[in-house]
């Protein structure tokens, strides 16, 4: 894909998900603090006001780049701040990349996950949002096919969120409630679970619909 398509694509699912604020604020303040609305509403206009500003010909690196800074900037959470850390380190595996395709986008998810792993101390099964990157993460590696690899790894997140509420909560505010987890879907999973199913929406989406 080109990345000024890319760039469009990205627009467009951000401009979708912050249709879900209100689903993940809810969710959040049932395990948390309530914040996560708040903090993908800002995050997902303070991106898209970003990827408006970018030259035409900016690399794929430089988008994702601009992802994680402008998301970083517009939220003091802890959230924002691990979800930056992972768009950076994505950044880096797409240096090389000119057109993004399913490979790159694999290793970009995986190198996000596995960044938000390390800084956030945080392991599968511990009911956050590695719990449903990590499934994604693993479609997108093993399909052949991307708009398929995309359809599996949409899938493999759905599993992976109805899945977190047998779990307890193993990180963040949530823990504290700790066996009163159990029975609660995890906001953060449902967060990346509700941008992959906007991101594929938006790659569906007529040529002419993406403005
Ligand atoms: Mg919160």
């Amino acid at each position: 894909m080109r990345t000024a398509d890319l760039n469009v694509v990205a627009r467009r699912a951000l401009a979708d998900l912050v249709g879900y604020a209100d689903e993940l604020r809810d969710l959040d303040q049932a395990l948390g603090d309530g914040d996560l609305g708040v903090t993908i509403s800002l995050g997902a206009g303070a991106v898209i006001e970003a990827l408006e500003q970018l030259p035409e010909d900016a690399t794929a690196a430089e988008l994702a780049k601009a992802c994680a800074k402008a998301f970083a900037n517009a939220n003091p959470s802890t959230m924002a701040a691990l979800v930056a850390g992972g768009l950076l380190a994505g950044s880096k595996t797409l240096v090389d990349s000119t057109e993004p395709n399913q490979a790159d986008a694999a290793r970009f998810v995986r190198a996000a996950g596995d960044n938000i792993a390390l800084r956030g101390k945080t392991q599968l099964g511990d009911k956050t949002i590695l719990d449903a990157i990590m499934p994604a993460a693993d479609a997108l590696e093993a399909g052949s096919d991307p708009v398929a690899a995309l359809d599996a790894a949409v899938v493999g997140a759905e599993r992976a969120v109805a899945d977190t509420k047998a779990l307890q909560s193993r990180r963040g505010r949530a823990s504290w409630l700790q066996e009163r987890s159990i029975g609660l879907q995890d906001p953060g999973a449902t967060a990346f679970l509700r941008l992959l199913q906007c991101w594929q929406a938006a790659l569906h989406a007529a040529p002419a619909e993406r403005n």
